[in-house]
């Protein structure tokens, strides 16, 4: 029985889940992001930046590369330099593989890719969306709502970035190629969700750096 729990925690995001079951109660606002995009090449990052953010948080598989892929896509691989480029640096990877203690125990994978990428991966305990106090706040030497979470999935990426109060940007995954069944499926819930809490109206958290939404509208490049 404990060898089908562990194998079933290692192929479920046992926190996902549990922030599904939230959404039929009282955090349905979370799995909304505050910006979506095609990809983040439609972001403009000193436009964030003069909001009042100080840091960037991304998610790697599928939002900076195909999944597995230790090289920037080549539709955002300017973009993220001008992130960079705009955050003065202050931009980290959180991914629900590389950094984890669960699957990276050793930190080679997180290695490999700041050794490729040149961006730090934070090293971690818990997966997406749940959070670690202080996580953030160290490594960026800021408070977590004035960073930005970047991610392409709702109920990891989104729900941890708006749990912890943070903007939060969704892109649209590159390709479902190398994903497993689980995430598929869970992918084709998420987009479900969120198109049936926005036709009831739902928003996003209100987010103090952002208090009108037309500051939003200036977040994505036409
Ligand atoms: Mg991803």
């Amino acid at each position: 029985m404990e060898k089908l729990n562990k194998g079933l925690s290692q192929r479920v995001n046992l926190a996902g889940v549990k922030f599904a079951l939230q959404l039929f109660t009282t955090k349905r606002r979370n799995a909304l992001a505050h910006v979506g995009v095609k990809n983040i090449s439609a972001v403009d990052w000193s436009k964030v930046k003069a909001s009042g953010f100080k840091g960037c948080v991304f998610d790697k598989d599928n939002t900076l590369t195909s999944p597995y892929s230790l090289c920037f896509h080549p539709e955002v691989k300017d973009s993220f330099a001008d992130c960079i480029k705009a955050f003065d640096g202050k931009v980290a990877l959180l991914s629900n593989s590389a950094g984890l203690s669960q699957y990276d125990p050793h930190g080679e994978e997180a290695n490999a890719i700041e050794k490729k990428l040149g961006v730090p991966v934070l090293r971690h305990k818990k997966k997406k969306p749940a959070g670690e106090p202080g996580l953030l706040e160290k490594h960026f030497e800021a408070q977590a709502h004035e960073l930005v979470m970047v991610g392409d999935r709702t109920f990891t990426d989104v729900a941890y970035g708006n749990s912890l109060g943070m903007l939060t940007v969704k892109c649209e995954p590159f390709t479902s190629k190398g994903e497993n069944l689980f995430v598929k499926l869970a992918r084709k819930i998420e987009a479900l969700l969120v198109l049936l809490l926005r036709a009831a109206g739902c928003k996003p958290p209100q987010h103090d750096l952002v208090a009108r939404e037309a500051t939003l509208a200036t977040f994505t490049k036409a």
